[in-house]
């Protein structure tokens, strides 16, 4: 914010959150109060002024980070930069995983989901993860992975959501739509899912 916009807002509004719009109009005020006159002016910061502008210029090239900076007035604006910054770092280091909550849930915001019983929490946290007892029990019990009675291939939570053609009209008839990032990040859809599971009596599995 500039500067001059600052101080218009202490004048106008002294009980500002803004500290630095605060803390301008207490200096302000103590002025008055000794009988200063006090004459607000705005002065173009670097404009019309050659050797200024080439260093601000050269500031703000040297550093994308310095530009960033340069907008922060308030705590409460570094807190915003920081966290974005912060996010951006956890993405980038997220992106780089391969794991299948990764394919699920591609992005570190959080999911918003209102989940009522812990019966259904523990399953979709279980199917997010890309393993249950059902499909990964095995290797518990250091035994061979469970296949699909229907088509013979390996048991996997993407194979019982989306993969297993033998399911599909099951699938379906739960609003189900075959694509497990949108099926398991989807807000109040946990109910469409465990109803799918009890269909086909593993939601006990899981
Ligand atoms: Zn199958």
């Amino acid at each position: 914010m500039h500067r001059l916009s600052v101080f218009r807002r202490a004048h106008q509004r002294p009980t500002h959150k803004d500290p630095i719009a605060q803390n301008i109009h207490d200096h302000y005020q103590q002025l008055i109060n000794i009988h200063h006159r006090l004459t607000i002016i705005w002065t173009p910061s670097h404009v019309g002024i050659p050797g200024n502008e080439l260093a601000d210029k050269a500031a703000k090239s040297a550093s994308k980070d310095l530009t960033e900076t340069s907008n922060i007035t308030t705590q409460k604006d570094l807190q915003a930069l920081l966290t974005s910054k912060i996010q951006e770092r956890w993405q980038q280091e997220w992106d780089r995983n391969s794991s299948k909550l990764h394919d699920i849930h591609p992005s570190v915001k959080p999911l918003k989901f209102t989940i009522s019983d812990r019966r259904t929490t523990v399953i979709m946290r279980r199917l997010r993860i890309g393993h249950t007892r059902y499909t990964h029990g095995y290797l518990m019990a250091s035994s061979a992975p469970p296949l699909c009675e229907h088509c013979n291939t390996v048991l996997t939570v993407k194979h019982i959501l989306m993969d297993c053609s033998f399911h599909s009209a099951n699938r379906e008839l739960h609003g189900l739509q075959g694509n497990l990032s949108a099926d398991l990040t989807k807000p109040d859809f946990s109910v469409n899912i465990v109803n799918f599971l009890d269909s086909l009596s593993i939601a006990h599995c899981i």
